[in-house]
C-alpha cells in the first residue's frame, strides 16, 4: 500500500515521500481513505503509530481540493479613531490538542506534510504564548489552527475566533484532554461549531468517559482500534534496578547515563524541582543536562526542545506532562528516576524512546518499598520487568526472589534484544489484584496511589510497521533512521 494508492494529493505525496516515509501505518492506511470520503473516525492505536499524519493528510487532500482560499490576511487595521479594528479568523480546521509540546508538533508536522500547498497557513494558540503574537497570527486567518483548549475559548470568548465556517475537527490525545479537566472547554468550543463539520478523535482508549463523549460529538463514526496487544513496545528494553536510598541511585544515573551506547536519554522525575536539582547535578558532572517542566515559560521550553532536537541537549530531565508527545527519534535511553504516579503515564514515559522503528531501552530505578508499584506497572502492561543489576552498583539488599532474569548491561542500540521475561512466567489473571481491570472512570473517582489507575488500552508501542523485522533480523527503516 502506497500513499498514492491513499487516493491523496500529488503534492502531499511529495510531502510525505520527502519527510521519508515510503508505506502509510496501518492506522493511516485504515483511517485516511475514510476521512478523505467525509467519515468522521474514531481512532484509538498505540503512541507512535503515526496518528497526525492519519488526520492531517486527509485534512490537507480536503483543504487542497476545495481550493480552500481563505479571506485575505485581516490585518489589524488602524480605523479612524486609532481603535484597531480586527475581524474574526474563520478557519477551516481545527486541531484541539492536551498539551503546548503536542500542539506545536502539530503544527510543524503540518507545516512538513503541507509545504507543496502554498496557501495553507496553519497556526498554534497556546497558553504561555504572548497575547499580541496569538493576535497577529490569528490576523493571518489561517485555514488551520491547532490549539489548548483554555487558551482557545480566551480567544473565542473575546470574539477573535469565529467557527461559523469550520469544516474538520480534531481531537488529538482525546483521552489526555479530559484527565487535564478539559471537558467543559472542549463542549463548548465543540458547540461552536458547526454541526455539518467532520469529527476525528483520537485517544488511546476509547472506552468511558472519552468514549461517551467521542460517540456524542461524532456522527456514525468509524471506528478504527488498531490492536497493539501482541507488539507492546517490543522494540524497547525495560529494566528494573533496584537502589538503597539516594545516593546509591544518583552514582547509578551516573553511571547508566556514561553508558557508551546511550546517544540521550530522558530522565523523568516526580517533582518540577527535582526536574532542576538533577539537571543542574549532571551539568555539574559534565552532562550536557537541561531540565524541562511545566514552570517554566513556553520559550524556554520551545528552546530546550530545540536544543534536544538538535542534539546540544543530551539528557533531559523532565516531569510528565511536560515530556507528554516529546519526539526525538535519538533517544535511546528513558530513565525512571522517580517511578510516575499512574502506570499508564510509564507507558507514554518510556514510549519517548525506541521511536520511528528503533530500539530503546527504559530503565526504573526502583527503591525496595516501591515493589508493588512495579507490580501495577507490570500488571497495566502486562510485561514482566526484568531486574537487573550492575557491577559495582550491587543493592544491599537483595530484590525479591521471585524476580529473576537479572542480566548486567549487554544492551546495545541496535541489537533488537528484548529484556522482557517471557509471558507466563507470572500470572497476570487475579481480577481481584488489578486496578479496576477495564473499568473507565476517571472522572468520577480521583486518581492517586491508593485507588489504583484506570487501564488503559492500546496505549503501549511504537509504530515499527507490520513486519518490522527482515528475515535477518534487521530493522526496517523508515527513511529518517
Ligand atoms: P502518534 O501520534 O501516533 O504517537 P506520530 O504521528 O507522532 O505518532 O508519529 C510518530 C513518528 O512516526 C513521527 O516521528 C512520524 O514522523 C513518524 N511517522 C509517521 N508516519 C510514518 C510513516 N508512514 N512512515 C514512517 N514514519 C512515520
Ligand atoms: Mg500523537
Amino acid at each position: 500500500m502506497s500513499f498514492e494508492a491513499l487516493g491523496l494529493h500529488a503534492t502531499i505525496v511529495k510531502a510525505v515521500t520527502e519527510s521519508g516515509y515510503t508505506v502509510p501505518t496501518p492506522v493511516q492506511e485504515q483511517a485516511v481513505p475514510a476521512a478523505i470520503a467525509g467519515r468522521d473516525l474514531l481512532v484509538s492505536s498505540q503512541t507512535g503509530s503515526g496518528k497526525t499524519a492519519a488526520f492531517m493528510l486527509p485534512a490537507l487532500h480536503k483543504l487542497v481540493s476545495a481550493d480552500v482560499v481563505a479571506a485575505p490576511a485581516q490585518d489589524a487595521s488602524r480605523g479612524r479613531n486609532e481603535r484597531v479594528r480586527f475581524t474574526a479568523a474563520k478557519p477551516k480546521m481545527l486541531v484541539l490538542t492536551p498539551t503546548r509540546e503536542l500542539a506545536l508538533q502539530v503544527t510543524t508536522a503540518t507545516e512538513k506534510y503541507g509545504s507543496y500547498m502554498r496557501r495553507i497557513r496553519a497556526v498554534s494558540i497556546l497558553g504561555g504564548m504572548p497575547y499580541p503574537k496569538q493576535m497577529q497570527l490569528l490576523s493571518k486567518n489561517p485555514e488551520i489552527l491547532v490549539a489548548t483548549p483554555g487558551r482557545l475559548i480566551d480567544h473565542m470568548e473575546s470574539g477573535k475566533i469565529d467557527f461559523s465556517e469550520l469544516e474538520i475537527l480534531v481531537l488529538d490525545e482525546a483521552d489526555r484532554m479530559l484527565d487535564m479537566g478539559f471537558i467543559d472547554d472542549i463542549e463548548k468550543i465543540v458547540a461552536a461549531t458547526p454541526a455539518g463539520r467532520q469529527t476525528m478523535l483520537f485517544s488511546a482508549t476509547l472506552d468511558g468517559v472519552v468514549g461517551n463523549m467521542a460517540r456524542r460529538i461524532t456522527k456514525d463514526p468509524m471506528v478504527i482500534q488498531i490492536a497493539s496487544n501482541s507488539n507492546r513496545h517490543e522494540n524497547i528494553s525495560q529494566r528494573v534496578h533496584f537502589v538503597d536510598d539516594l545516593s546509591h541511585k544518583n552514582r547509578l544515573l551516573d553511571h547508566l547515563l556514561r553508558d557508551e551506547s546511550m546517544d540521550q536519554a530522558v530522565v523523568f522525575t516526580a517533582t518540577k524541582r527535582d526536574a532542576d536539582t538533577i539537571a543542574d547535578r549532571l551539568n555539574i558532572a559534565g552532562f550536557a543536562a537541561a531540565a524541562l517542566h511545566g514552570d517554566m515559560h513556553q520559550g524556554a521550553r520551545n528552546r530546550t526542545l530545540d536544543s534536544l532536537r538538535r542534539g546540544q541537549v543530551r539528557v533531559l530531565v523532565a516531569t510528565d506532562v511536560a515530556a507528554r508527545g516529546i519526539d526525538v527519534p535519538t533517544i535511546t535511553h528513558v530513565v525512571n528516576y522517580d517511578l510516575p504516579k499512574f502506570p499508564e503515564d510509564y507507558v507514554h514515559r518510556i514510549g519517548r524512546t525506541g521511536r520511528a522503528g528503533r530500539n530503546g531501552l527504559a530503565i526504573s530505578l526502583v527503591n525496595h518499598a516501591e515493589g508493588m508499584n512495579i507490580k501495577r506497572i507490570e500488571r497495566f502492561t502486562k510485561q514482566l520487568i526484568p531486574v537487573n543489576v550492575v557491577e559495582g552498583f550491587e543493592p544491599k539488599r537483595s530484590a525479591a526472589p521471585a524476580r529473576s532474569g537479572a542480566r548486567p548491561g549487554g544492551w546495545k542500540p541496535g541489537d533488537g534484544r528484548s529484556a522482557a521475561a517471557k509471558p507466563g512466567q507470572r500470572s497476570f489473571s487475579k481480577p481481584s489484584a488489578a486496578p479496576r481491570e477495564g473499568g473507565y472512570s476517571r472522572d468520577a473517582a480521583p486518581r492517586g496511589p491508593s485507588t489504583g489507575a484506570p487501564r488503559r488500552e492500546g496505549s503501549g508501542g511504537g509504530y515499527r510497521g507490520t513486519n518490522p523485522r527482515s528475515a535477518d533480523g534487521s530493522r526496517r527503516s523508515f527513511g529518517d533512521n
